[in-house]
Parts: structure tokens; sequence; C-alpha cells
């Protein structure tokens, strides 16, 4: 079974860190891959370069082997559609390999807005991390996918290679990179949002508004 978890990553925060985790412990796999996006097609260009995106996040994971970076969609450039990284990653894993992909449901509520999204679940499973906000509206194609597709036993995700949709509802930590960027920039600390290694190198390069090497922790 190969995982993926999907984001901007603008920066890498706990929170991401330990959903994760979380995930990679509940399914009994060895490592998830975190996949920054390139051009996030659906938001607002990112805060960090996709090089410091990146960067902060190998650096987030150095010291947790069971997570890893997959940094395609940098290396493809361009807009980052998840079925093209779908595609490519089937076509690597062969027919049979289960693949799965992780979002959390306010990705979820927009997701018949992405590029070829009906073919996502032919290639993918899914697993909805449950996220506290409005939630899906009841009428809405993302909720009537849900229905269709709609799991409630894990094991089946080892049985198919894609075609599921699995809702989780790990422990989450309240923390968005929206409210660490805020932090940052007013000068505040996100010390214990965000890994100290990340932290120190968001100093020392300056970014979100951080004076260079100023360490305030
Ligand atoms: P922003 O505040 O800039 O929108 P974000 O913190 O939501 O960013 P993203 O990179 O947009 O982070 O999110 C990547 C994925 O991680 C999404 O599927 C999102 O739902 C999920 N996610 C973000 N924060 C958390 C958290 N604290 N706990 C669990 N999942 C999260």
């Amino acid at each position: 079974m190969h995982i993926i978890y999907g984001g901007t990553f603008d920066p890498i925060h706990n929170g991401h860190l330990r959903v994760a985790i979380e995930l990679r412990e509940m399914l009994g796999v060895n490592r998830i891959d975190l996949v920054p996006c390139h051009i996030p097609p659906h938001r607002g260009d990112p805060g960090g370069s996709s090089e410091h995106r990146l960067e902060l996040l190998k650096l987030a994971v150095a010291e947790e082997p069971g997570l890893g970076v997959d940094d395609r969609e940098l290396v493809r450039g361009g807009s980052s559609y998840t079925a093209d990284t779908l595609r490519h990653l089937r076509d690597e894993l062969g027919p049979d390999e289960p693949l799965v992909m992780v979002l959390g449901t306010d990705s979820f509520s927009g997701f018949d807005r992405w590029q070829e999204w009906s073919v996502i679940p032919e290639l993918a499973h899914i697993i909805l991390v449950s996220r506290p906000g409005p939630g899906l509206a009841p009428d809405s194609m993302p909720s009537r996918l849900l229905s269709e597709r709609w799991v409630s036993d894990i094991a089946l995700l080892h049985t198919a290679p894609a075609g599921c949709i699995l809702e989780v509802e790990p422990p989450l930590l309240d923390i968005s990179a929206t409210g660490i960027r805020e932090r940052l920039v007013t000068g505040r600390s996100a010390r214990y949002l965000v890994p100290d290694a990340v932290l120190a190198r968001i100093d020392e390069l300056g970014l979100y508004g951080r004076n260079g090497n100023e360490h305030r922790g």
C-alpha cells in the first residue's frame, strides 16, 4: 500500500506531522509520503517558494523515518493536478497495489472543482480526515461521491487498488499554516506549532516576514 498526503505545506506544521503519524499507525504501514504542490490550482500563491517549502518539509521529516517527501509535483512544475500525480504513481506501482491519498474534509468540500476529479477515485482510495468546520454541503457532488464510495472498514483498502473513501477521526492538533504565517509576520512565536529545526530555518532565511538570522523562537 502506497500512501500520499498532499498539501501546500506553507509551511509544514505539527498538525500535518501528527496526523500523518496517526494514519501511518492506524493503517499499519511503514511510510507515508508528503507531496508538496508546486502551484496550487485552488488557492492563492503560497507565501514560501517551492524550494523553501520543500527544504522545510525535508527538515521536518528528517528525524521521523516513517515519513517521506515526494517532490514530483515540484519537479514537474506548472499547476499541480492530483490526477496527474496519481496517474504517474499508478504507472509506477502497477495496477494492483493499493494507492491511497489523504485529505482533510476542508479540502474535499471543493473536490468537484479539481481537474479531472471524477478520475481520481479510479486511481486511488481516499482517506478523509474529519476537520472542524462547516463540513460537506448535503447535496453537493463531494457529499454524493462520499456516499457512493464510503466504506467503514479500513481493511477494505487493502483488498482493492482504488475506489473507496474511508472517513477517519484521528486526534487533531488545532494548527493551521495560516495561523503560523500570521504569527510569524506579526513577530509572535510559532514554537511548539512547528518543529524547532523548521522554525530556525525560517528565521535564517527570513521567510514569512521574519528578519533573517533573528531567532525569536
Ligand atoms: P492553510 O492554513 O494555508 O490553508 P493548512 O494548514 O490547512 O494551510 P495545507 O497545506 O493546506 O495546510 O493542508 C494540507 C492537508 O493537511 C489538507 O488536506 C488539510 O486538510 C490537512 N491539514 C492541515 N492542517 C491540519 C491539521 N492541523 N490537522 C490535520 N490535517 C490538517
